[in-house]
């Protein structure tokens, strides 16, 4: 055996080598894109698939590459997770756009890391997130935005930010200070329908899920403003410090927008932090004619949005945003003596985004939200969305038109919560919810389509979320033609 040189030993690959190899995957990308379509939905694992896959030992011996793109199309292609088809319709998780997957090829060619410096990925970002904030109406004079790996981190970047300005307002320093002092308890006012990320943020913010003061909602499921006045009130008596109100642009459940504006004003009126969990929804803040229904979200002290959903740009990739960026900046800052630079010598650049957030290595995530949003361009953004709410509405539709099926609630956004309702169980709430639940992981192992669940007024629902850029009217009748021929065998076997 003649022993291979630092050139050839992996994982170094001959330049020609990977260029075949390369070409390789991306036919296999490419065949795979443009058949999804004609695939099963989703097909679950057998227990021998799944085993072998946790199982396998790491061999001691390096084999060739093409080896290791085969077992990807054999044991790993087949079983996706389903949300690259166009009958996927379960939680918030889109396909990637084409553009967004050859970007995310090149980001990691180039493999920067993005804390920061004078490197092109750098400024690639900064433009990125400006054209988030355009698209949304959010300022982008003083404010700060950057990529993170989702909704759930956006929320913790910005909740930190949110207790930092409150501590800084009593006259205390959250950073030095910690929360071993006694301070009044911190309290945050979400919405039941509030996105468990806000209360995560809050335990690992050290406030508690005790910080969470879940407030009234109206029969739309929006915070009813009037309650959340009367919350803050009642803890300010009992001598407690609101500090701020994580407000919904779109909730998981169900799409709700609750009443930004009002909020706003309350927000400023009491001084309170107002963070809005767009993650979902806040990208339909760029539909002109959909604007008036998130008047206010422009007053925002902070919004989480992922691109990584309604933007179909590969995951992961969310965003935070926040209207003080000198804030934010002091909230995070803390440089190390070996990482210190100065602007505009050597590798210095533009404050660095490691102040604004928890990591220091950060990904090229932004070449993929760079690319996906010039691909499409605003208005292409638009048409996305409009044509997913047109869908929403469609879907809405063919529901309250068939008798056996009920829709549970209004439609905002791309959200439609519905169910299987057979003439029989009319009025048997029990056994209806029972149904809907076989109904849902029936439908979901069929591979004929994907939805997921919700609660609606204590109700099972069955929750359909278009999301797909490829999606058509008949992929939404076939997708009611799937539950009810499921719900129907289900009723006729019990
Ligand atoms: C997805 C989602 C989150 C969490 O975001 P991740 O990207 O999953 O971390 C928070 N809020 C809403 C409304 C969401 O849809």
């Amino acid at each position: 055996m003649t022993p291979r040189t630092e050139k050839t030993a992996p994982p170094a690959l001959e330049p020609e080598h990977f260029r075949r190899l390369a070409h390789d995957a991306v036919d296999l990308v490419a065949d795979y894109l443009g058949g999804v379509g004609a695939l099963p939905v989703f097909r679950p694992m057998t227990p021998a698939e799944r085993t072998t896959l946790m199982q396998e030992p790491l061999g001691a011996v390096g084999v060739g590459p093409e080896a290791v793109l085969e077992r990807f199309r054999t044991a790993i292609l087949p079983h996706a997770m389903g949300n690259g088809h166009p009958r996927f319709f379960g939680w918030v998780n889109s396909p990637p756009a084409p553009i967004g997957v050859v970007a995310d090829f090149l980001a990691a060619a180039l493999n920067p890391s993005c804390a920061g410096g004078d490197h092109a990925a750098i400024y690639v970002e900064r433009a990125a997130v400006r054209w988030l904030m355009e698209l949304i109406g959010f300022p982008t004079e003083g404010s700060m935005g950057l990529l993170v790996s989702g909704g759930s981190a956006a929320t913790l970047v910005a909740l930190t930010a949110a207790r930092h300005r409150a501590a800084a307002e009593d006259g205390w320093n959250v950073r030095t200070e910690g929360l071993q002092h006694g301070h009044p308890v911190l309290r945050l006012y979400v919405s039941p329908d509030g996105h468990s990320c806000i209360q995560k943020a809050a335990e690992i913010l050290g406030l508690g899920a005790q910080a969470m003061h879940k407030v009234a909602t109206d029969e739309n499921d929006r915070i009813d403003v009037g309650s959340l006045r009367a919350a803050v009130a009642a803890d300010r008596a009992a001598g407690m410090r609101p500090f701020g109100v994580a407000a919904s642009a779109g909730t998981v459940g169900t799409g709700a927008i609750d009443p930004l504006g009002e909020i706003a004003d309350l927000c400023a009126a009491e001084r309170l932090w107002l963070h809005v969990d767009g993650a979902y929804g806040a990208v339909g803040a760029a539909l002109p004619t959909h604007r008036a229904r998130y008047a206010g979200l422009e007053r925002a002290d902070s919004i989480a949005l992922d691109p990584h959903k309604w933007l179909s740009v590969p995951v992961e990739c969310g965003a935070v945003l926040v209207r003080d960026g000198w804030l934010l900046r002091e909230t995070f800052s803390l440089v190390p003596d070996y990482l210190r630079t100065q602007a505009d010598r050597g590798f210095g650049g533009l404050p660095w985004y490691s102040e604004y957030g928890i990591q220091q290595t950060r990904g090229f995530r932004a070449l993929k939200l760079w690319m996906t949003l010039q691909h499409m361009g605003r208005d292409g953004v638009r048409d996305l969305i409009e044509r997913h709410l047109g869908l929403a509405q469609h879907l809405a539709e063919l529901v309250d038109a068939a008798p056996d099926l009920e829709r549970l609630g209004h439609v905002e956004l791309s959200i439609v919560c519905f169910r299987y309702v057979p003439a029989d169980l009319k009025g048997d709430g029990r056994a209806l919810d029972a149904l809907n639940k076989r109904v849902m992981e029936e439908v979901q192992a069929s591979g004929a389509a994907f939805l997921t669940q919700t609660t609606r007024r204590g109700c099972f629902a069955l929750r359909a979320c278009v999301l797909h850029y490829a999606t058509t009217e008949s992929d939404l009748v076939a997708l009611l033609d799937t539950v009810r021929k499921t719900g129907e065998r289900l009723a006729a076997e019990s």
